[in-house]
């Protein structure tokens, strides 16, 4: 009888950057089941959050109606009570200046959201304070391969690995972040393809490497250098193609012929002749691509390593051709598009920059406004101004700093003093406990929109059920408070009208639309005609800057060293089963189950040392805090090192990082934070 009120409906997972496409199986407004389709990316596979972490969108705990904080409890209020708090405050932070204002838009929210909430921002806050985790997961990367290739995003497409000869996996734990992604390359390496892995801990991915290279932390610079020297050693550099299609290149083969596989080796760790047998392995195959994520992009010299998987690629002309490429995979389902539609401070949509006058011009005629002249501050910037008393009102949409953001310690005390916060969501989180206001908003399933996922592909989210009590869409909350406040612009109707807007003012989106997408059609940006499905892979006749540019890299180490007081290394990470702060993934019980509880990873060998046994409690302490977790046995991980995940709020691997930003991206370093530890 249940079946009889079934309906299927196709939308995108909500969890990590590979965009799977889903179909949900409904009945009686709660999805039931979720299958796989031959989809886009995904060919059937689903990893275990796609196919069964469903439930926390029908959880009793869902925000049903917004709630004001009064005598520091917070408490139901009316939408309209609600709303017009905000616009007073936002009214109120506006009349202290163009620094008071900032917002923080969310990787998990759709491209229409995160427009609104850019031009939100922008046009009513009237600051360029905007920005979003990007900053502390693919800062690095944008940055990075802007300045090597002119932009900064994945150049292959996922099913692009089914034809390289080679692929190259840095600082990625691809079957446990990416897992489709993972699966297509274990698929490709049993067909022949060759493989190589280099990681600080022995991922399940190294043990089908032709070549593995346990890197010591933080040294993926020396990594690329050392490899990239001992293709010029044996003569293997694409001359051809750096002589047409690159600048740069004479510069870089001074600093080139200052290094030795030996030295660069040495920093690594490694054994120099492994070093050259993965280098040679990679620029004697014909199609390549490399891979990489947050190891190598959470360091302070984050955007060096970019631009040395970017040199890298270059030398060996593995760019710009079918099967080639460098292939940054973006973290959250959406943080591509969220990036793509400008919530970064320097950046308006399609990343045209604030900085540029003739955008600026283009932008205030397309929305009718005076546009800010301020340089806007980037994620860690607006918390310490929070905390500094210069931002007076801080909007947070979909984003949960008090467990993402590095130093939790200092987050804490920054929203501690905090004037006034409004956070958007759909649970109530670590960081709505110091909320004023709290507005209930819809989850995936409840929306129309589109996400982008990691290899630059917009595919269309479908509404599969109601949300529950008076919760709304992301992007209407932000245009009913734009009204309030007399705002032009802010009248849309639908997700759809929004991505037409979307598409009149961002060169790469001008060929994108929800009817498009409704018919079927595969589109990947730069897709600038309504008939053209974009780019399969990018910088095929030229790179988006005109000519590749070689950047100079050299090896600096991290700030933080082990040294008596904290004598190991702690790298943060995720692990499959959970979805960044696990809001979602934490609803759902089999999940729990298997991943409910936070961990540290420790060598057998170190344990030993400690007189640890495997399951005890220990207490981690850095610089910055202290965090108690269990301990669980790897010996894949070196005897100096320790590995956290980072989603657990109750113990807060956050509480541990922090340091010295990436001086141009401004990325936090999570992968190298020196620590002690104790029973
Ligand atoms: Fe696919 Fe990623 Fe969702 Fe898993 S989490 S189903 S790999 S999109």
């Amino acid at each position: 009888k249940p079946f009889a009120y079934a309906k299927t409906v196709q939308t995108v997972c909500p969890y990590c950057g590979v965009g799977c496409t889903l179909n949900l199986k409904i009945i009686d407004n709660k999805i039931t089941d979720i299958y796989s389709t031959e989809g886009n990316v995904n060919d059937n596979l689903l990893c275990v959050k796609g196919r069964f972490a469903y439930d926390f969108v029908s959880s009793p705990d869902r925000l049903t109606t917004p709630l004001i904080r009064k005598n520091g409890v917070l408490e139901e209020a009316s939408w309209e009570e609600a709303l017009n708090l905000v616009a007073e405050k936002l009214k109120e932070a506006k009349a202290e200046g163009p620094q008071a204002v900032a917002g923080l838009s969310s990787a998990r929210c759709t491209n229409e959201d995160n427009y609104v909430f850019q031009k939100f921002i922008r046009t009513v806050g009237e600051t360029n304070n905007v920005d979003h985790c990007a900053r502390l997961c693919h800062a690095s990367t944008v940055a990075g391969l802007a300045k090597s290739f002119g932009s900064g995003a994945m150049t292959n497409s996922i099913d692009e690995v089914d034809l390289m000869d080679v692929m190259f996996v840095t600082g990625s734990n691809t079957t446990e972040t990416h897992p489709v992604i993972g699966a297509k390359i274990k698929q490709r390496q049993q067909k022949g393809a060759a493989l190589i892995v280099a990681e600080p801990r022995k991922i399940e991915l190294a043990k089908y490497a032709d070549v593995y290279l346990q890197i010591k932390p933080g040294t993926n610079v020396p990594l690329l250098n050392g490899m990239m020297r001992a293709i010029l050693d044996a003569g293997l550099e694409d001359k051809n193609f750096i002589n047409e299609r690159t600048e740069g290149y004479a510069a870089f083969k001074e600093f080139m012929d200052t290094l030795t596989v030996e030295g660069c080796a040495e920093i690594c760790g490694v054994d120099p002749e492994d070093m050259r047998k993965a280098a040679l392995l990679y620029a004697t195959k014909d199609k390549g691509g490399i891979f990489y994520s947050m190891g190598v992009t959470q360091h302070k010299t984050g955007t060096d390593g970019v631009m040395s998987t970017a040199n890298l690629a270059m030398l060996t002309g593995k760019i710009g051709r079918e099967g080639c490429g460098v292939n940054p995979l973006r973290g959250q389902n959406n943080v591509q598009g969220a990036c793509d539609m400008g919530a970064l401070p320097g950046d308006l949509p399609g990343y045209q920059k604030t900085a540029n006058p003739e955008v600026v011009e283009k932008f205030e005629k397309a929305w009718d406004v005076k546009l800010p002249q301020n340089a806007g501050k980037t994620l860690t910037e607006i918390i310490n101004g929070v905390g500094d008393g210069t931002v007076k009102f801080l909007y947070v949409m979909g984003e949960n700093p008090v467990v993402s953001d590095p130093d939790t310690n200092h987050v804490k005390h920054a929203l501690e003093k905090a004037n006034f916060v409004v956070v958007q969501d759909i649970f109530l989180t670590e960081t709505t406990e110091y909320a004023d206001v709290v507005l209930p908003a819809f989850v995936y399933a409840e929306k129309d929109g589109t996400f982008t996922n990691t290899e630059r592909r917009i595919q269309l989210l479908r509404k599969a059920v109601e949300a529950p009590g008076e919760a709304k869409n992301d992007w209407e909350i932000i245009s009913l408070i734009a009204q309030k406040l007399g705002a032009k612009g802010f009248d849309f109707n639908s997700a759809e009208e929004i991505m037409d807007e979307i598409a009149s003012v961002t060169p790469s989106y001008t060929g994108v639309s929800h009817e498009r997408l409704r018919n079927g059609d595969r589109i990947q940006w730069p897709c600038l005609s309504k008939d053209s499905e974009g780019a399969k892979f990018l910088h095929a006749e030229k790179f988006t800057r005109g000519l590749g540019a070689f950047m100079i890299a050299d090896y600096i180490p991290p700030e933080d060293q082990a040294d008596e007081k904290y004598p190991l290394i702690l790298m943060t990470g995720r692990i499959l089963q959970h979805y960044h702060t696990r809001t979602m993934t934490m609803r759902t019980p089999g999940i729990e189950e298997i991943a409910g509880d936070p961990f540290v990873e420790i060598n057998p060998e170190t344990a030993k040392e400690y007189d640890i046994n495997e399951g005890d409690f220990i207490t981690v302490t850095s610089p910055r805090g202290n965090v108690s977790a269990k301990t669980r046995f790897n010996k894949g991980i070196m005897e100096t090192n320790l590995f956290m995940p980072f989603h657990y709020g109750n113990s807060g691997a956050n509480h541990l990082t922090g340091g010295e930003l990436d001086p141009i991206a401004k990325i936090p370093p999570f992968k190298v934070v020196k620590v002690n530890i104790s029973k």
